[in-house]
């Protein structure tokens, strides 16, 4: 029998992938599919994947995959034509991460989960079969030029401060699964409007646009491919640029610059500034918005008490951090007060 997951350790694979000479590609993509059987789906993708030598993380559940991988050079168009032979993702787009050096993955994992994105959605009924339309680039500039169509921001607190759309709504709330009810609750009296949803990507705003319709909203779009592909689309081809501020991504540069503009101020002295960082005293590590002054002022912390804790010795913090449970916090100004991070 095929062996469906890998057997050697981790550090063996780490080495393997970095004696090799073949460059990678590293991709995402996502799609909502109905899979009946993700147990057989995923042992077969697993299969296909592994004969390619693809590395990466993937989700399979019953409302479809969500895959973040990276592929030899020379194997990409076939791992392109085995994905677009699935019939239902014949069109599904490919997103290439053009600053990576390809060694984020070393080894192939295919999970099943109960959803490609937690939803907190309890209702049997509810379904992806059933979600908004697609909008383009061109379709969202052209439809948002009426100042009857409504635009939702799907994305989290922090990273609307920073940027987003012309007349973008908040849902100010700090999950998704919190989101979801909310933002139907906030428009309920906008259920015959042009409601156009976006997000960073795409994949969380697709859901919202189904949650929506499933609540007895009528005309509700989702942006496609999220601020990542319009920004790319809009520089193309030439188009209005309709974000405003930073595209915030979260990794290690915290923020890509859509616009030039700074629509954020800093959290210390309130002048403008879009940069994001995490407090530099280890027991904090808040993450918040700080100008350049601010930061040589603060030596990068958040406040004064945890200045006064960074510039200890090594020893003395590590004694303060004792039992005290660090992640990473981040600045909520909706409530006021700190929340523990949202990645898992
Ligand atoms: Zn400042
Ligand atoms: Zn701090």
């Amino acid at each position: 029998m095929t062996v469906l997951h890998n057997r050697i350790s981790q550090k063996e694979l780490k080495e393997r992938l970095y004696q090799e000479t073949e460059p990678r590609t590293t991709i995402s993509f996502y799609q909502y599919i109905f899979i009946e059987d993700t147990k057989v789906f995923r042992d077969e993708f697993y299969k296909q994947l592994n004969a390619l030598n693809v590395f990466g993380r993937i989700y399979i559940a019953s409302e479809g995959i969500n895959a973040q991988l990276s592929v030899p050079k020379s194997n990409f168009n076939l791992l392109e034509e085995y994905l677009h032979s699935i019939e239902p993702m014949k069109d599904v787009r490919l997103n290439i991460a053009v600053s990576d050096d390809g060694k984020s993955f070393w080894v192939l994992k295919v999970k099943i989960r109960d959803k490609i994105v937690a939803d907190g959605i309890t209702d049997s009924s509810f379904s992806m079969q059933n979600k908004g339309k697609y909008v383009d680039a061109s379709t969202f500039n052209h439809l948002t030029k009426s100042p009857e169509t409504v635009v939702v921001d799907m994305r989290n607190h922090y990273e609307y401060e920073v940027g987003h759309f012309e007349n973008a709504i908040e849902i100010p709330s700090d999950t998704f699964r919190e989101q979801l009810p909310m933002a139907a609750e906030m428009l309920k009296d906008k259920k015959d409007k042009n409601i156009i949803m976006y997000c960073t990507g795409g994949i969380r705003c697709e859901k919202a646009s189904a949650y929506l319709l499933h609540n007895g909203f009528k005309n509700v779009f989702h942006l496609e491919g999220g601020i990542i592909h319009y920004a790319n689309t809009v520089k193309e081809k030439n188009l209005t640029n309709k974000f405003h501020g930073k595209n915030f991504v979260f990794d290690d540069r915290l923020g890509e610059n859509v616009s030039d503009e700074i629509i954020s101020k800093c959290h210390q002295c309130g002048k403008p500034a879009d940069t994001h960082t995490n407090c530099k005293n280890e027991a904090c590590h808040l993450l918040f918005i700080q100008c350049d002054e601010c930061a040589t002022k603060y030596d990068g912390c958040c406040s004064a008490e945890c200045q006064r804790v960074y510039n200890l010795p090594i020893e003395e913090q590590k004694e303060l951090r004792k039992g005290i449970d660090k992640g990473r916090n981040i600045f909520n100004k909706s409530r006021q007060r700190l929340r523990p991070r949202l990645r898992e």
